[in-house]
């Protein structure tokens, strides 16, 4: 009777279903986690479990990835899959007992190759011997200990080659090697963020790691505040944006274990997602390894002691009956969703891995357009489900740089394609005007100047030049 009493609860459940997992896309690893912990605090019908499952297919594990989800193809496709924060940045161990075969962890390219690789073409013939003698004064944390004056001197080269080659290197992924020290580092990659976070904010992170980076490594933001006169809660905005998108020490993050920060500073590596290359042999290409992070370190589920009691219950207790039944309704709601959100994590990555994956090997300018509309599409759901996915999430690139999953999207190249879109659907030659105001109705506000350009990039002729398919009327 009860069971039917509860079944019968749970069926009008899928719109608290839906919000559930709504709200839980939206949180990033660590929100969702506390949020979690708030959950388990109240409810005694959930409980967490200190044994670790694979959250994809339940396996139980010791340690490490899942050695069948986390498994190497044949064909070098992106591996991506779902692990608990504890296995953080570990592939091996369990990866080793199933591939005896020539497999290699953490085989990497030299960050030197990295580099050089990128900057090759604007390097003139007498430039080269510079750039490879500069990346390989590069200590392990892909600072530079020497002077240019000094590389200049022992390398016989002119002063103003050396300081530009080693600007092409302190730009090249990971933004910020071969910078002088931490400061020069972050000040750097601050530059680099040009155009991603508002000029104000910006100016702010500037100063504290100008004027107080040594109470900024401490994380005394209220010192902080006090010192630049700036209100606590812009300084924590400033912090937040700096620990989320900068390093001081670039090439650490790049080599090999920058995921355990050194003690002096703040946690930098905190991203939702993590992409490292791996290698099977040195003949095959690398393989994308993508390490999609799920809140808590063990197993969440409904509580069976409860469950089991409330068999027990008799219809005196029909007010411990009702509560606790919310209880087991409420926890096998919260369990549900949240594999509903991770699941919607690991296909949404798997488009953005497949589709943007030379910009996570090369950099930005390998970025493909892609909006969020056409991925809604292929994985039918909403769009809003995929903005809420996206939606303060960072990922960390095998680069060692950490950027916001909204990266993936690049703003500018999809406002270009909607362009593109409207004229291609257009009932008669749109005005520039016309289509800024339906670019507004889709909640884009551009200038028609800005209109104009990204025609012109489209190769697009102005209205008045178009043609007109034969045999379309005139909309007067
Ligand atoms: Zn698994």
């Amino acid at each position: 009777m009860l069971r039917h009493h509860i079944s019968h609860e749970l069926r009008p459940q899928t719109t608290a279903h839906l919000a559930q997992t709504m709200a839980f896309l939206q949180l990033n690893t660590l929100e969702l986690e506390n949020t979690l912990i708030n959950e388990l605090n109240q409810n005694p019908a959930l409980e967490l479990v200190e044994e670790r499952r694979c959250p994809t297919c339940g396996k139980k594990l010791s340690q490490g990835p899942c050695p069948t989800c986390a498994r190497l193809t044949d064909d070098g496709a992106p591996v991506i899959y779902l692990s608990t924060r504890q296995s953080f940045g570990s592939h091996d161990g369990a990866a080793e007992e199933d591939r005896a075969d020539s497999y290699e962890p953490h085989t990497r390219e030299s960050l030197e190759e990295f580099i050089l690789k990128q900057i090759a073409a604007d390097l003139t013939r007498e430039e080269r011997p510079i750039a490879a003698y500069i990346l390989l004064q590069l200590d392990e944390d892909g600072l530079l200990t020497e002077e240019t004056v000094e590389i200049a001197a022992y390398l016989r080269a002119p002063l103003a080659t050396v300081e530009r080659v080693l600007g092409l290197i302190q730009h090249a992924e990971p933004v910020g090697v071969g910078a002088r020290g931490p400061i020069e580092s972050l000040l750097i990659q601050i530059e680099a963020l040009k155009g991603t976070a508002s000029e104000n904010l910006r100016n702010l992170a500037r100063a504290i790691i100008v004027d107080a980076f040594d109470l900024l490594a401490r994380n005394d933001l209220r010192q902080i505040a006090r010192q630049l006169r700036s209100p606590l809660a812009t300084v924590e905005l400033a912090a937040r944006f700096i620990q989320r998108n900068l390093t001081p020490y670039p090439g650490r993050a790049y080599w090999g274990d920058g995921k355990t920060p050194s003690e002096d500073l703040p946690a930098y590596h905190e991203a939702d997602v993590n992409i490292t290359l791996q290698r099977r042999g040195t003949e095959t290409p690398a393989t994308l390894m993508v390490e999609i992070f799920t809140p808590l370190a063990g197993t969440l589920r409904v509580n069976p002691t409860l469950r089991a009691a409330m068999q027990e219950l008799t219809d005196q207790d029909a007010g411990k009956q009702e509560k606790w039944a919310q209880a087991v309704e409420r926890a096998t709601l919260i369990t549900k969703c949240v594999q509903q959100r991770n699941h919607t994590m690991r296909r949404l990555m798997e488009i953005l891995v497949n589709h943007q994956k030379d910009f996570i090997l090369n950099g930005d300018g390998s970025l493909k357009p892609l909006t969020r509309s056409v991925v809604a599409k292929t994985l039918g759901v909403h769009e809003s489900t995929i903005s809420r996915a996206v939606a303060s999430k960072t990922i960390a690139l095998p680069s060692g740089r950490i950027v916001p999953l909204s990266k993936f999207f690049d703003r500018s190249l999809s406002v270009r394609d909607r362009v593109r879109q409207i004229i291609e659907a257009e009932p008669r030659p749109m005005t520039d005007d016309e289509i800024a105001d339906a670019l507004s109705r889709d909640g884009i506000d551009v200038a028609r100047r800005t209109v104009a350009k990204y025609r012109n990039m489209l190769g697009i002729l102005p209205a008045n030049l178009r043609h007109r398919p034969a045999g379309v009327p005139v909309v007067a």
